[in-house]
């Protein structure tokens, strides 16, 4: 990064690289647990389902994107190996081995819920020592939330379809 814009960080720049790579490892299994549940997924509403998850595959691309292009400008490098990821991110994978809807759903619930306790830590973490990484950060917060928001509200509608009365 330029050497102003570093000067300028209340922040030890190579710890919130290594945060900022742990973050960086969570988006690409959020983008894959996604992306291949699309795939798999089985059952009512799986279209409606599906869907969101197609969209919200497309936003973990779309943050990790951004994260890399921080990490990058604080002179540190994105994460190279996928052999890393197992090994940084915060927020395991769980693998759609049950394609059940509802399955799905919660797995990726509690994906969001985990990357909303993340990001909120980051945002304390450069509070008030690094702006940009705290708009970045709260921009991707923002997703995140609407996220779990998002597929809380299938999980809602997927249980009315079993209501009788
Ligand atoms: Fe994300
Ligand atoms: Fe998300
Ligand atoms: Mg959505």
């Amino acid at each position: 990064m330029g050497t102003k814009g570093i000067e300028i960080l209340g922040i030890n720049a190579e710890e919130l690289i290594a945060k900022l790579n742990r973050a960086l490892a969570d988006e690409w299994f959020a983008y894959y647990q996604y992306w291949v549940g699309a795939k798999v997924i089985k059952g009512p509403m799986r279209e409606v389902a599906a869907a969101e998850l197609i969209e919200h595959a497309a936003d973990e691309l779309r943050h990790a994107d951004m994260l890399s292009s921080r990490i990058v400008q604080l002179g540190g490098t994105p994460i190279l190996s996928p052999a890393e990821w197992e090994k940084l991110s915060h927020c395991s994978y769980e693998a759609p081995a049950d394609p059940f809807v509802k399955k799905i759903l919660e797995q990726n619930i509690k994906g969001e819920q985990c990357a909303i306790q993340v990001y909120n830590d980051i945002l304390q973490m450069v509070k008030d020592k690094d702006p940009v990484t705290y708009s970045i950060v709260l921009q991707i917060l923002t997703d995140e939330i609407e996220h779990e928001d998002d597929l809380q509200a299938v999980m809602e509608d997927f249980e009315l379809l079993q209501r009788k009365d």
